[in-house]
């Protein structure tokens, strides 16, 4: 396999192309950004827990059936992927509300969501990823309403199995955000999943156990990063 020239550079991660038309290369950055890039930083090897962990949670969802574009870790910060066309769709599950759900509509921080609540953002930095619904989606053309359909059996599918699984590492699962491509005819989980893209409070004690920790200027940013990546390599 050899890394050809980078396509495209998201705030998070690179993307190469590859000598295989059908794959693509994901490099992994340290750089972080919160607030719709309103703040911006950097959290030391954020790259290598996100890379090594979404590549954990993708195999894991393989085995439950829910085909990913992982195809193979490559080393800590570069996995080799399947080339999908993203749907330009932010799918956010929430079981407990927080973060922007609060601020929006009033809600009391840390209630539990029954039942879970699914969200649509569109993906655009540009308008700061407003909240869409499938109407929008439908009259913008980002996908069809079968797609749609296979996207939410997923969505709801990945947070049962996620909620199960963190919760024996003594990690509950707020709330996380996917993204899904479409390859070769079919809509598969796309994107990572990680501290940067889930919400995790510590059973016991809510302490919190992701990008809360940089957005909220809460310290050991770094250091509760590699706690989750070390309780996900348990599994
Ligand atoms: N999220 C994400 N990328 C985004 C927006 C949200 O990964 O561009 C994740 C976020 O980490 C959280 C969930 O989606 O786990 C819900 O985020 P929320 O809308 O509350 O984000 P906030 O605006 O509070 O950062």
């Amino acid at each position: 396999m050899k890394k050809l020239e980078q396509l495209y550079e998201g705030k998070a991660k690179k993307v190469f192309k590859t000598d295989n038309a059908d794959h693509y290369l994901i490099e992994y950055k340290d750089d972080a950004t919160a607030f719709n890039g309103e703040k911006r930083g950097s959290i030391e090897d954020k790259g290598v827990v996100n890379n090594l962990m979404s590549a954990k949670m993708f195999q894991l969802l393989e085995n439950e059936g829910v085909e990913s574009h992982l195809v193979e870790l490559l080393n800590d910060r570069e996995m080799l992927v399947k080339a999908v066309e993203i749907i330009q769709v932010e799918v956010i599950v929430r079981n407990v509300a927080t973060g922007s759900m609060v601020r929006r509509l009033g809600i009391e921080d840390g209630i539990t969501l029954e039942p879970t609540v699914l969200e649509y953002c569109l993906k655009s930095d540009a308008f700061g990823d407003p909240i869409i619904n499938d109407y929008h989606i439908a009259a913008m053309k980002l996908a069809t309403e079968d797609e749609m359909k296979q996207i939410r059996d997923m969505a709801f599918k990945i947070n049962e199995f996620m909620k199960e699984t963190f919760i024996k590492l003594d990690l509950k699962l707020i709330d996380f955000k996917l993204e899904f491509g479409r390859f070769k005819g079919k809509i598969i989980l796309a994107d990572e999943i990680s501290p940067d893209t889930c919400r995790f409070w510590e059973v016991g004690t809510n302490r919190k156990m992701d990008k809360d920790r940089f957005r909220q200027d809460l310290g050991n940013v770094k250091a509760t990063y590699q706690e989750v990546l070390k309780k996900v390599q348990t599994l």
